[in-house]
């Protein structure tokens, strides 16, 4: 799954981390540690406070590069590769694949299929693994379609079980789950303060080292610099946009990387981005995929049902939603006050 180095600024935070793992210690500056690596085709930057910090960072940087080695859909040595070009119909995985596969099938019943893990054969019809884009004939996704159905895939402890040609793409859950990850080693090992971003995934643990909330900056799906800020602590901040990855294809429409399984065409009801907020990254990573398939309405009734998490929706005719809860915590930028914002509640 390719993502262009634009995916940098797709969610930032407004803090300067340097690059390279350094620990900064003078007398009245507390300890601070900073990585900054590519791993799992896009950018990742990690930040934290106190001791031990700058030995934490580095296990959470070989956390995530082990993971990109399991997950990766091109690297013909990565766990789902070898179960997406097997022979038999089974494959054992590693424990941290299974508890994510188990994850993303949790979450796909959940979301009732709109997140599927099995996505990958129609995502590939329209050219999104490999970069050469084109718009599948319906006769061609009429036939990948039976292939994109969760409720086919069978996990048994480690034994992975496939119907013949499918294929699964952790795409929409692997940074958010993967930082989360992360983000619980750090706490584990004592950390108080830190900010990780994953590609945009942005997760936090406490505030800043002075106390005061993270400042999240969500980007703009319409340029003009950064949409607003979202002040937080302890929470995961993941957007998913139609801006993200999309081509023109020849009959001059714009075609994005966000698949209504039910369809196999990309997700068209109005939105252009769905930010979660929420205490687990790897929720709000799936939700944020998830949501926008669903579009506007159901994404607000599944809000209402569960209320666990926050969001903010984006349409694409620059109406902002944003849960009650949140409000406070979100400053819009000046460039963006004519925006028209709906509080949901
Ligand atoms: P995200 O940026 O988190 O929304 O994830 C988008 C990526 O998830 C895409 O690039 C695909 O790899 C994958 N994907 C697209 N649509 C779906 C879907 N409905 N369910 C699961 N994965 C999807
Ligand atoms: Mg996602």
């Amino acid at each position: 799954m390719y993502r262009s180095l634009m995916s940098i600024c797709l969610t930032a935070f407004l803090f300067l981390a340097g690059c390279g793992l350094d620990t900064v210690r003078n007398d009245s500056a507390p300890i601070r540690a900073d990585v900054s690596f590519f791993a799992m085709d896009t950018y990742i930057s990690m930040t934290a406070y106190g001791k031990g910090s700058n030995q934490a960072l580095r296990e959470a940087q070989d956390l995530i590069v082990d993971a990109e080695r399991r997950l990766s859909v091109t690297d013909p040595q990565s766990e789902v590769y070898r179960l997406n070009h097997r022979s038999a119909s089974a494959g054992k995985v590693s424990d941290d694949t299974a508890a994510l596969l188990r994850f993303s099938l949790t979450m796909a019943k959940d979301t009732d299929g709109a997140l599927d893990p099995a996505i990958y054969p129609v995502l590939t019809a329209w050219g999104f693994t490999t970069d050469r884009h084109e718009i599948p004939s319906q006769d061609k996704l009429d036939a990948l379609l039976p292939l994109v159905d969760f409720h086919q895939i069978s996990l048994d402890g480690n034994q992975v079980t496939l119907k013949p040609g499918m294929e699964l793409d952790f795409g929409a859950v692997a940074k958010g789950y993967t930082g989360q990850e992360a983000t619980d080693l750090l706490r584990r090992r004592g950390i108080a303060s830190a900010i990780l971003s994953l590609g945009g995934n942005v997760e936090t643990i406490g505030g800043k080292s002075d106390g005061s909330p993270w400042r999240v900056a969500l980007q703009s799906p319409w340029g003009k610099g950064y949409l607003g800020i979202l002040s937080i602590k302890d929470l995961a901040v993941v957007t998913s946009g139609s801006y993200e990855r999309f081509f023109v294809g020849a009959d001059g429409n714009t075609y994005h990387h966000i698949i209504d399984p039910k369809t196999g065409y990309p997700a068209r009801n109005g939105l252009v981005s769905v930010t979660i907020i929420a205490r687990d990254g790897g929720i709000a990573d799936a939700l944020s995929t998830a949501l926008f398939v669903m579009g506007p309405e159901k994404a607000f009734s599944f809000w209402q049902a569960r209320r666990d998490f926050d969001m903010i929706l984006l349409t694409e005719n620059q109406e902002l939603f944003i849960t009650a809860p949140i409000r406070d915590r979100f400053q819009l930028d000046e460039a963006f006050q004519s925006l028209k914002v709906t509080v949901l509640s």
